[in-house]
């Protein structure tokens, strides 16, 4: 498991009179998701670890999205990034070649979205007050939209999850998690219906397009043209960032969190959770006081996580 410690090497950067943003440093969290990665075209890409899929094509995709990550980190550092934290987050990480990674000194990987942080468990370890901004590569629509690749939002049960009565995906789940110290979202790559997802949410926020789909597969740019796309739009984020274009997202506290849910069963095992109200046989909702609570109250994941169950 992946250990970051704030006053190591993170720290050293932020300096004593450092924000997030001083010429000093000018740190980004990406958070790498898979699904919307360019030549990822497939469930089989994609979901690799599903029955029938062939481990050689899990295998490949694996490939594209380590020299698609390894693009995009080269392309913040050469836009005057000063360190990253990358992280692997589809379907909890794993998916980094990580003999294939751009190996820089700029650069921590975390390999697993739950990791240690001064000693505690948590949610994107290293994505803290230093920060300056937030990727989200290779993301992906929330469930139910229309012309999307594989359209979901953190499980298949997860069927609406709204923020104080806004509709959102795991676009805005994540931009809520960062919003909680300030860090806005900056940039997000994905098939054209997660770009125009994150932009109806976050007009100022730059999206390339790398794809297009429907439910099970879809077209799009070579690598190597979603990788220069990429890079120019990461760059134009970059310089909005750093010009105060950008704008956390913080809704109000206490913040309204719902979710509806495809089955029953799986409304009525959330609701046992402590401060979960059922508001019918599929909606549950939850009032909670810190943005970096969004998805804590239904899964345990935020900050100060409790110990992971022992493996036997
Ligand atoms: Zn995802």
């Amino acid at each position: 498991m992946a250990e970051l410690n704030r006053r190591g090497f993170l720290g050293a950067l932020a300096g004593a009179a450092g924000g997030a943003q001083s010429p000093r440093g000018l740190k980004l969290f990406l958070n790498c998701d898979m699904d919307g990665s360019p030549g990822i075209f497939t469930r089989e890409q994609a979901w690799y670890w599903e029955n029938g899929a062939r481990p050689e094509v899990g295998r490949e995709a694996c490939e594209l999205f380590t020299a698609d990550i390894n693009a995009a980190s080269e392309a913040a550092l050469e836009a005057g990034a000063t360190e990253l934290i990358v992280c692997d987050t589809h379907h909890g990480g794993g998916n980094f070649i990580q003999e294939k990674l751009l190996r820089d000194p700029r650069i921590s990987y975390l390999y697993r979205s739950v990791g240690i942080e001064d000693g505690k468990r948590r949610w994107m370890p290293g994505l803290n007050e230093t920060m300056a901004g937030l990727l989200l590569p290779g993301h992906h629509a929330k469930t139910g939209t229309p012309g999307a690749f594989l359209p979901h939002t953190w499980n298949f049960e997860w069927l609406d999850f709204t923020i104080n009565g806004e509709s959102v995906g795991e676009i805005g789940i994540e931009a809520c998690f960062a919003g909680h110290w300030g860090i806005p979202l900056i940039h997000v790559q994905g098939d054209e219906a997660a770009c125009a997802e994150a932009r109806r949410q976050f007009p100022w926020v730059v999206a390339t397009a790398v794809k297009r789909g429907t439910t099970d597969a879809c077209t799009g740019l070579t690598p190597e043209a979603a990788k220069r796309e990429t890079a120019q739009g990461i760059k134009q984020a970059i310089e909005l960032l750093r010009a105060g274009k950008m704008r956390p997202y913080k809704p109000a506290l206490p913040m309204t969190v719902t979710l509806r849910m495809r089955t029953m069963d799986a409304a009525a095992r959330a609701a046992q959770r402590p401060g979960v109200l059922r508001l019918d046989d599929h909606t549950l909702e939850a009032r909670v006081g810190s943005q970096s609570e969004v998805v804590k109250w239904l899964l345990g994941t935020g900050l100060d996580m409790a110990p992971a169950p022992e493996r036997k």
